[in-house]
């Protein structure tokens, strides 16, 4: 069972290995290498188990269901919430950060604008 993709209406063949996936995260998970794109694509109906193949470089809105029981296997991909609850975590965070920092300041700007022009004319 695929657990990327809930509501997964075909298997795809990886055409590297010849495995049928749910997914692309699943062929990643059981296989080392990449997967192997293809033009053209076998997938296997899960509503009525039957093989099919599309080309995917002429791939039409009416290519999104099964050409043998019409189910529409293209949809929007439902994917496990990642729900991750941190609880019971009472951290009682006490600390006190006492900074005593003097910053000093030193005000005196000695900007001597010396603009001594001695005209010799
Ligand atoms: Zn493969
Ligand atoms: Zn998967
Ligand atoms: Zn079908």
């Amino acid at each position: 069972m695929c657990k990327h993709i809930l509501n997964a209406q075909v298997s795809i063949r990886a055409p590297c290995c010849k495995q049928w996936y749910d997914c692309s995260e699943c062929h990643a998970e059981s296989q080392t290498h990449r997967l192997a794109r293809t033009t053209e694509m076998a997938f296997i109906c899960k509503k009525c188990k039957k093989a099919f193949r599309k080309d995917m470089t002429a791939y039409e809105e009416s290519d999104e269901y099964c050409p043998h029981c019409d189910n529409h296997y293209v949809i929007d991909a439902k994917t496990p919430q990642a729900a991750i609850g941190i609880e019971g975590e009472d951290a009682r965070i006490d600390s006190r950060l006492l900074k005593d920092e003097r910053v000093k300041k030193d005000p005196s700007r000695s900007l001597y604008s010396q603009d001594q022009s001695d005209r010799l004319g």
